[in-house]
């Protein structure tokens, strides 16, 4: 685990000094869980955004994107339960003055009864050798059946805690299992109270009577409050879609992990509407569809697993989140929720408009059932990050750091090169550049030696180098080197666009999801 964190810790600066993601505020020492994304970091979330976009809206017709301003009427947040509900039980360490999630603190200590079943199986395993049936083992093992059973009782009573809303359960859970503050290392805890996540501001000014408004704290509720609005210019039928990419905003008590958990962040979230009673089966689609999407990134189908929630929001009939396996443990990147008709009628409620689907085919009215898909982009760019960074030993002694970045998502997708710094090889790596830049994000870099300059670019991540030598001068050929595999063809000018794009683009990735 602490290797983890040691790489962990490499990855957040590596981050920093290729100008993928930089500490908001920095010269006046940072913005606690605020971070501002650099030149390359920009490209590669735009890049994500682009590949979620497309999936929704372009393969599926029945799939419209909006834009909703981030400010809404603040009844929107009364009417979504947020203003009452929206919260998080937090305590406190008095010795350390260190604030954490109480429920975080649980789910941490549940953990480790996992990783003690882990070590377990892994000890056997190394006893055992090829004849170990891991199955059998965790069936029939009495230290794992122990533990298994301590675990899965302490689910059952913070499940049950959360699911009642009951702070001095929660307190009492931590004191019983002997939860220490991971600084002090201490017991001494307050109680456990709730805390809204909602930032909350001021719109006009004071002289024409301000009103109380919020950022919000998601960007699904701006998808309801247009329902009306796009079903009815967009003609759409049910089942359709509304998806949105978007800043969202909160006051998150215990901010760490570097980009996993930041106060303000972005979203990408659909919300599908559907037949009252047919939720469940198109929720089950949804899951299968998300995953995919994933999936369809190379990252590594292992490091994904589905979560089904233990407590249901309040507007849920199922809710699941996708987890990746990030280098802090499997962690949420995705919730797929099916949220009934619950937001729908409420905002008919608070609002006042009849807001219902008159469905042709069966004749008769109905507020639609949703399905949301709800992706954090930065989270969905660490899991890309985490997954990609490597550092490698080569031969002769050599090590190289490398983002095996999947290519339709690298910021740069090739760089050019020229061998020397003369002998018109400059001029010639130009004009590659000018005509693949219309296609193609392109650098162009001639300082330093080529080695040094291959090594650039593998750190950001760059799918290929050109190199542009003597040789090209006379038949029109370049050196096309691969990021992953090192390995070097000689291939015409004339072929790049094709060999590049056939790697690089997004199309490519999309058609894996048919
Ligand atoms: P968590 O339990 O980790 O706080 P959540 O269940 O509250 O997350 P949702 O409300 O389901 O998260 O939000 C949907 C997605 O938005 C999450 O899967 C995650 O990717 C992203 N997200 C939520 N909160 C944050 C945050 N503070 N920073 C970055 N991304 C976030």
């Amino acid at each position: 685990m602490a290797q983890q964190e040691d790489v962990f810790k490499k990855i957040v600066s590596h981050a920093k000094e290729y100008g993928f993601v930089f500490p908001s505020s920095e010269i006046y020492d940072g913005l606690s869980a605020v971070y501002d994304y650099g030149q390359n970091g920009v490209e590669l979330k735009n890049n994500i955004k682009r590949y979620w976009w497309d999936a929704m809206t372009l393969l599926h017709e029945n799939i419209v994107g909006i834009d909703s301003a981030i400010f809404m009427h603040p009844t929107i947040w009364k009417a979504s339960g947020h203003v009452d509900a929206f919260n998080d039980p937090l305590i406190d360490n008095r010795d350390s003055k260190k604030r954490y999630r109480a429920d975080v603190l649980i789910e941490d200590h549940l953990a480790k009864f996992d990783d003690k079943i882990a070590k377990e199986v892994a000890k056997a395993r190394k006893r055992f050798g090829e004849t170990f049936d891991e199955a059998m083992f965790l069936q029939t093992n009495q230290r794992v059946l122990d533990v298994k059973a301590r675990r899965d009782a302490l689910h059952e009573r913070f499940a049950k805690a959360m699911n009642d809303n009951d702070l001095a359960e929660l307190r009492q859970i931590i004191i019983d299992e002997e939860i220490v503050c991971p600084i002090s290392g201490t017991k001494n805890w307050t109680d456990v109270r709730q805390f809204n996540l909602m930032f909350k501001t001021e719109m006009g000014s004071t002289a024409d009577g301000s009103m109380a408004v919020y950022l919000r704290p998601e960007t699904a509720q701006g998808i309801f409050v247009n329902y009306l609005n796009v079903q009815k210019t967009g003609r759409m039928r049910i089942p359709f879609g509304i998806a949105q990419i978007g800043k969202a905003f909160r006051n998150e008590i215990v901010a760490r992990q570097f980009i996993f958990r930041m106060r303000e962040f972005e979203q990408m979230e659909m919300q599908f509407f559907v037949r009252p009673g047919e939720e469940l089966k198109w929720f089950a689609q949804w899951k299968e569809w998300r995953l995919k999407w994933h999936k369809a990134l190379g990252l590594g189908d292992e490091k994904y697993r589905y979560h089904d929630h233990d407590k249901l929001a309040h507007y849920a009939n199922a809710a699941t989140d996708i987890e990746f396996e990030m280098p802090f443990g499997f962690k949420e990147v995705e919730g797929i929720h099916s949220r009934t008709n619950f937001d729908l009628s409420q905002h008919e409620k608070f609002s006042g408009k009849k807001i219902q689907y008159f469905d042709p085919e069966l004749n008769e009215s109905y507020t639609p059932y949703v399905i949301e898909t709800s992706i954090g982009v930065d989270r969905m760019f660490l899991s890309v990050l985490c997954s990609s960074y490597e550092e490698q030993a080569l031969e002769g002694g050599d090590t190289r750091v490398v983002l095996h970045l999947p290519a339709p998502l690298a910021p740069v997708k090739c760089a050019v090169m020229p061998l020397v710094r003369k002998d018109g090889l400059p001029e010639k790596a130009r004009e590659i550049v000018d005509d693949l830049k219309f296609d193609f994000a392109t650098h162009y870099d001639e300082k330093d030696s080529i080695g040094k300059r291959y090594r650039r670019q593998d750190a950001i991540g760059t799918p290929y180098c050109i190199t542009v030598d003597h040789q090209t001068l006379e038949d029109g050929t370049v050196t096309l080197r691969e990021r992953d595999s090192m390995e070097q063809q000689r291939v015409a000018i004339a072929d790049l666009h094709a060999l590049i794009h056939d790697k690089v683009s997004i199309n490519g990735l999309l058609r894996k999801l048919r």
